[in-house]
């Protein structure tokens, strides 16, 4: 944090204000809409209401792979005809390029290096039939080999010294950032266009045509909650999202020699096809920051704390230092998480209803870092009824259906769903890493397809 340089908080909201847009959530969702709703229409009066500072949520903690991607796109565009379908993946690589465009003209630095991804990368025989379904899948939403395409096990120890390396997919559309800086960078940026930003200003309630916070209100025509993993916190969110903590740590700066061994020349982020779900990146400060799938609470409410998460932090230095085994005397200097939101529908959603003006924003499934952008331009198209491509799109909704804002299931089923498809993910590493007995990969090939049919 102290690279962020001083987080003092804007002013909370104090009384009642008059906006004609007021957003709830200071993350990249709430902060790219209100940029691009400013830009469009610059005479609007925007405020944002930020529960913390801007950034606190997922947005300032991630493990910053911004991909030209989006979760559950194969959902999206079934049923599209190919005309269609080409329209939403040019939309979708189109992610990066606009990125690219916004950081220039608003002099935001977020260490933004386009270095594309090293991921799926397997270590055993078991992932690369993991691997040939990603490529499939690419392929079936008609992705090009120029797009994701093959690496064999020389090409990928070219790149990244992985132990055991077999193969991974390579793509040029991500690009690595530093979240926190990403996140503060706009919410300055959008500040200097003219929007109130009001940090320790949570919203507390919604009714007809206002936000309520702790110590004020705000009266508006056109309310977006841009809470993502938070939804928890607001009555009528609450079932739209399950909010999942993910853990992320850092080891100390590596010398030159230390990445001369490990590789990541060009800044390539990398993942293996651990279904533990890792991510990994070469920070600027030559870090190397490595994260993997987390955990859900009962009941949903997001951890805030996560220091007294000891054991989850060893698990994922056990996975980094069995993926890179230069790493094994290295020490990790940084723990931290942040909590995430998996939609119901599993795909994210630009949703806004014009006769009430309530409009919401994410689904992201922990990956929102880039597809927020592009959602975030989705919302802004639809609260200015604005006849765009983007507001044609699959993940564009008007009004407010049951299908893309369904609720997922009560507790304690979502617990126990959630508890089972960890343990058997969990039993990958245990059952086909090191050279397992075959009776307890077949076990684990079965748990795994029981699983997916469930999920499903
Ligand atoms: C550890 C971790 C690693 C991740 N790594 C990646 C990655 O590498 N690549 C990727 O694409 N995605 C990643 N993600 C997911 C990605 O960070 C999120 O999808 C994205 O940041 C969501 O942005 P958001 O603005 O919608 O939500 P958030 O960033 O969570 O913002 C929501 C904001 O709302 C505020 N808030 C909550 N309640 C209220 C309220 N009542 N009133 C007002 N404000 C409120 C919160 O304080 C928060 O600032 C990761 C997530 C985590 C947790």
């Amino acid at each position: 944090m102290a690279e962020l340089g001083p987080l003092t908080p804007r002013p909370a909201l104090l009384g009642e204000r008059d906006y004609d847009v007021a957003i709830a959530g200071g993350g990249y969702t709430g902060l790219w809409t209100a940029y691009y709703l400013k830009r469009l229409q610059p005479s609007l009066r925007i405020c944002v209401l930020e529960r913390d500072i801007c950034g606190f949520g997922a947005s300032g903690r991630n493990g910053g792979w911004m991909m030209a991607a989006v979760e559950g796109e194969a959902r999206l565009l079934a049923g599209l005809d190919e005309e269609a379908r080409q329209l939403a993946r040019e939309a979708i690589l189109g992610i990066l390029p606009e990125v690219e465009a916004v950081l220039a003209r608003e002099s935001i630095d977020c260490d933004y290096r386009r270095g594309g991804g090293l991921f799926a990368a397997a270590r055993y025989p078991e992932q690369l039939a993991t691997q040939r379904a990603h490529l499939e899948h690419y392929r079936a939403l008609g992705y090009s080999e120029a797009d994701y395409r093959w690496l064999d096990g020389e090409e990928l120890a070219g790149r990244l010294r992985l132990n055991n390396p077999l193969g991974a997919i390579y793509t040029p559309h991500i690009a690595r950032i530093h979240p926190a800086r990403l996140a503060r960078g706009l919410a300055d940026s959008v500040s200097a266009l003219g929007v109130d930003i009001f940090e320790h200003s949570p919203v507390t309630g919604l009714a007809a045509g206002w936000l309520q916070s702790e110590q004020g209100a705000v009266r508006a025509p056109v309310r977006l909650m841009a809470v993502e993993g938070f939804s928890w916190n607001l009555p009528a969110q609450r079932h739209h999202v399950l909010p999942v903590q993910s853990r992320v740590l850092a080891t100390e700066p590596l010398s030159e020699a230390q990445w001369t061994d490990i590789g990541l020349a060009r800044y390539e982020v990398f993942s293996d096809a651990s279904p533990l779900i890792t991510y990994a990146q070469r920070r600027a400060d030559n870090r190397l920051v490595f994260g993997s799938r987390g955990s859900y609470r009962f009941g949903g409410e997001p951890r805030a704390d996560f220091s007294a998460d000891g054991e989850a932090f060893t698990g994922i230095a056990r996975l980094m230092r069995a993926c890179l085994p230069q790493l094994e005397d290295v020490a990790v200097s940084h723990c931290w998480g942040g909590t995430l939101g998996i939609p119901r529908r599993a795909c994210p959603h630009a949703v806004f209803d014009t006769a009430s003006g309530f409009g919401t924003a994410g689904g992201y499934l922990g990956e929102g870092v880039g597809a927020s952008n592009l959602m975030a331009r989705t919302l802004a198209d639809l609260v200015l009824g604005r006849d765009s491509e983007l507001a044609g799109m699959p993940w564009a909704h008007r009004g407010l259906p049951a299908a893309a804002l369904r609720h997922w299931e009560p507790e304690p089923l979502r617990w126990l769903v959630y508890k089972a498809t960890d343990k058997v993910l969990g039993w990958e590493e245990s059952a086909c890493a090191g050279g397992a007995p075959r009776w307890r990969r077949q076990l684990w090939r079965s748990g795994s397809a029981a699983l997916a049919a469930l999920r499903g």
